[in-house]
């Protein structure tokens, strides 16, 4: 007998009790080794007081059945309040997102019938480190954060996810002619682990076409890979254009943990009405199931799902009059679907699951020779018509220990010592001092920068210039 696993289930807000109680009413009438501990996160706990909407006994049973079946949790508007699902995903380190997009035609109406895309989303990194500053009058700053681990993991996880279920192309996404250091690591780390798939085609398209595609051709598309931002897009693009966000599952994967959600909100619209789409949830918890190795089970809850899909029994959101047999709400839908437990689908192509992916070992990567060559000094400055040139001379004519003023840039784009008159000016002024040649030592910085302050400038920050193994590890200025 297979022994039962204990996952950790929170029923969520809005339609979140009524989806969930749909969901586990289906797993249990499907045998499924599983016992569920129930904990209450989200608007009932924010409401006592706690912002972060997880109180202690949560975590704690999180921790220790590291599985979570989680329905949509409404996040209160302003008033500090943490979104859970943002906590979630960092605290536990569920570093990939997988989103299934797929049509279901001709029992759910689509544009795009032959659409079967799956978005590999990074759910850690990028600009959602959420590191956010105001520098100036004028000027505020976010940073965006790009691990070489993390995108291996990511990028990884990917090419197993298309090995591990037959697919046979994965995507790459970046923006890397822009952010050539951060989306450039992104990109050159995929080609570097492609080749170790052969038999997947592996491809790289600027995100900007390639969530155009999306859009326009999802039925080109097969496993996406992208970083945080880009992927949080281009899955509401793709599930919005698949038909129906109520028939989207999210499984959010880590080492250690995974939780899995629909793809939709609480919907707080039609909560409690007993109309709501249990399908986003279900199909969740037959990732969830791929993913405990329990595969078989997971099959036949799809099966029996795509059959209930195939003879017409639907709920309001995929309601049409040409295609549907039967109007059903949520409670109505479940029992369908528990009726067909042992069906086989007529015409959709039958689900079958071999094994979930591997999370792979990172091997680790050799050290660089890091050597500090230079320094960007970061000013708020708004004197003089914001002429560079001033500011320029001003900078020249201090001491600046050894080290020479290469450049001045105002938004990226050089202003100093040639620029366009043309360019616009913020208050916010980027002075890079470098070494022809030569390494410079930390006191050397803070000399500069004690001389910059004796002057009457203001300086803002400050980020060091670094080669590793001789390589630059700073992109050059805008028209530099
Ligand atoms: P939503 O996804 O809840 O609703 C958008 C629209 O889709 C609504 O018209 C709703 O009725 C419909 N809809 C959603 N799920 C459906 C289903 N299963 N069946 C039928 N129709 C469905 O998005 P929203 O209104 O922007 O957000 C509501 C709340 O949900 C917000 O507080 C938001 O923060 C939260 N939210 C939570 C999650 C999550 O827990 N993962 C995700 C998104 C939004």
């Amino acid at each position: 007998m297979t022994e039962k696993q204990r996952i950790a289930v929170a029923y969520g807000d809005g339609i979140g009790p009524e989806i969930t109680e749909a969901t586990m009413r289906i797993l249990k009438a499907a045998d499924t080794p599983l016992e569920f501990d129930r904990i209450e996160i989200g608007e009932a706990v924010y409401r006592k007081g706690v912002s972060s909407g997880i109180p202690r006994e949560a975590w704690d049973v999180i921790r220790r059945n590291r599985v979570l079946l989680k329905g949509p949790i409404t996040t209160p508007q302003g008033g500090g309040y943490k979104s859970v699902n943002v906590t979630l995903r960092k605290t536990l380190g569920l570093f990939a997102n997988v989103r299934q997009c797929r049509s279901y035609t001709p029992y759910v109406a689509s544009n795009h019938p032959g659409m079967n895309m799956v978005i590999i989303r990074e759910n850690e990194e990028d600009l959602y480190a959420g590191i956010e500053y105001r520098q100036s009058q004028e000027t505020y700053q976010g940073l965006k954060l790009v691990s070489r681990p993390g995108t291996e993991n990511i990028i990884r996880y990917a090419f197993e996810y298309a090995r591990a279920y037959g697919r046979h192309k994965v995507t790459c996404m970046t923006k890397d002619n822009i952010m050539k250091m951060t989306d450039g690591l992104f990109h050159k780390i995929f080609d570097a682990i492609a080749p170790e798939y052969p038999e997947l085609r592996s491809e790289h398209q600027i995100i900007d076409i390639g969530a155009a595609r999306v859009a326009a051709t999802p039925e080109d598309m097969d496993v996406v890979v992208t970083l945080n931002l880009y992927g949080d897009i281009l899955s509401d693009i793709a599930a919005q254009v698949a038909g129906s966000v109520g028939l989207a599952g999210s499984a959010n994967i880590g080492e250690d943990a995974a939780m899995f959600e629909a793809v939709h909100g609480s919907a707080p619209d039609i909560a409690g009405k007993d109309v709501a789409n249990p399908s986003g949830l279900l199909i969740a918890a037959i990732q969830m199931l791929v993913h405990l190795g329990l595969g078989s089970y997971a099959e036949r809850i799809r099966n029996a799902w795509l059959c209930t899909l195939e003879d017409g029994i639907h709920t309001a959101d995929i309601y049409r009059k040409e295609v549907s047999e039967r109007k059903v709400g949520t409670t109505a839908f479940a029992d369908a679907v528990i009726e067909r437990l042992d069906h086989t689908p007529q015409s959709t192509k039958r689900a079958t699951y071999q094994r979930a992916p591997v999370i792979l070992k990172l091997a680790s990567v050799p050290r660089q020779r890091k050597e500090l060559i230079g320094v960007d000094v970061f000013l708020d400055w708004d004197e003089a018509n914001r002429d560079p040139n001033v500011l320029g001379q001003q900078l020249e004519a201090i001491g600046s220990g050894g080290l020479q003023l290469d450049m001045i840039t105002n938004r990226g784009v050089v202003v100093y010592p040639e620029g366009l008159p043309e360019t616009f000016c913020s208050d916010h002024w980027r002075c890079r001092y470098i070494v022809d040649g030569g390494a410079i030592t930390f006191p050397q910085v803070l000399r500069l920068l004690e001389q910059i302050h004796n002057a009457g400038l203001e300086v803002i920050k400050t980020e060091h210039l670094y080669t590793f193994d001789g390589e630059l590890g700073f992109t050059l200025g805008q028209g530099e």
